[in-house]
């Protein structure tokens, strides 16, 4: 019964903790072998490096739990937890696995502060080793991790994810899987698991998520170095060349034409993406629900508005798409409503926005006659 034993606090739970488990009814899929085996192999390798074998002499293994609540947790004993509902996300990159294992295993170390030192000894001869052969995207100096410093202080949850993830970025990196691997299961946690964004709870403003990005974003400059001083060649590295990947920007939502046009400006950027289609999207969320269309042509399978865009992916680029509906099209119950915007390569999820927008009224009149009976009956 793991909720009796210690348990370390963990990325996920917290994103998704308000969703409800049957939304992952449809996603759910029985326990493959492959899964576990995969699992361990990234495990292994991630403790076999130079970095890896500072850490704690324990009996380190993954277990996968039976749950559709995704999430990870660690045990002090060496013990990887991994719900059945977090495999989406995996998508069969092993850098992928790599992220959430790394940082399950910070957790682990820092449960054994004693020891920190040897670790930090660790990670900071590989990283200086990477600055003697020209390598020079982290800092200069030796940035103060802190692991070992307040050593016996209990630090605040928030910190410990903080550090569960600088320790999880070193020992992939030295291990062979690219930090950007950390940045896309950012992504695909945030995008919900899934074909498409079903999930609404987590839309709303996520500090936690936004800052350990940021923190992210800061020693990925020295995980990387580290990476190319031991991967020279990613392609040959255990994590291989990063999957398509894609951020959308600062994108706009306005109602032209008086109210009856609804526009999305969506700029966004792909990477590695060559030759696939990338779909820009963009719905609106009433509460739960997605809204509905009042005509075919913004309908998806499921009766829900949705407008599409799709592009052709590169190596690299940045581009924008201009999303447009005729207001009238919508089928409202209420004129508050989050604005959805979604970005993917190939059916692979890359990233979302969403916002709060009110929409003007449409009163039933202004409908045409032959739309009418679908809104009535839609608004039933
Ligand atoms: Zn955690």
């Amino acid at each position: 019964v793991i909720q009796a034993r210690l348990r370390l606090i963990c990325l996920t739970l917290a994103v998704f903790g308000t969703l409800r488990p049957a939304a992952f009814a449809r996603n759910r899929k029985l326990k493959d072998p492959t899964d576990l085996r995969i699992a361990t192999q990234v495990l292994r390798s991630l403790l076999a490096s130079p970095v890896g074998e500072t850490m704690p002499r324990l009996r380190y293994r993954v277990v996968l739990v039976s749950k559709l609540i995704p999430n990870a947790f660690a045990e002090r004993d060496g013990t990887v937890y991994i719900t059945e509902g977090l495999l989406p996300v995996f998508e069969g990159d092993r850098g992928v696995w790599a992220a959430v294992i790394g940082h399950e295993l910070g957790h682990i170390l820092l449960a054994h502060r004693e020891a920190l030192e040897r670790f930090e000894g660790g990670i900071r001869q590989a990283y200086e080793s990477a600055r003697a052969d020209g390598y020079d995207q982290g800092p200069v100096d030796w940035p103060a991790a802190d692991l070992s410093d307040r050593a016996g202080k209990p630090k605040p949850a928030k910190e410990q994810e903080y550090e569960a993830d600088f320790i999880g970025l070193m020992l992939m990196a030295d291990a062979g899987y690219q930090p950007g691997y950390s940045v896309i299961l950012e992504k695909r946690l945030l995008f919900g698991v899934g074909s498409e964004p079903k999930f609404v709870a987590f839309f709303s403003h996520h500090p936690r998520l936004q800052s350990r990005e940021e923190r992210t974003v800061k020693v990925s400059g020295m995980a990387m170095d580290i990476f190319r001083s031991r991967w020279p060649d990613a392609a040959k590295s255990p994590g291989g060349n990063l999957p398509p990947y894609g951020t959308i920007g600062p994108w706009t939502f306005e109602q032209a034409d008086g109210g009856r046009e609804l526009v999305f400006r969506v700029p966004f950027q792909v990477h590695r993406s060559a030759g696939m289609a990338i779909r820009v999207a963009g719905f609106f969320l009433d509460g739960d629900l997605r809204v509905r269309s009042a005509i075919a042509k913004y309908r998806a399978t499921d009766g829900s508005l949705v407008i599409n865009r799709f592009v052709r992916g590169a190596e690299s680029e940045s581009s924008q798409v201009t999303l447009q509906v005729p207001t009238q099209d919508l089928i409202l119950r209420h004129h508050s409503v989050l604005a959805v915007v979604f970005l993917m390569a190939d059916g692979r999820p890359l990233d979302l926005g969403a916002r709060h927008v009110h929409l003007p009224d449409i009163p039933l009149s202004s409908i045409p006659a032959a739309r009418r009976d679908t809104a009535k009956k839609a608004l039933q």
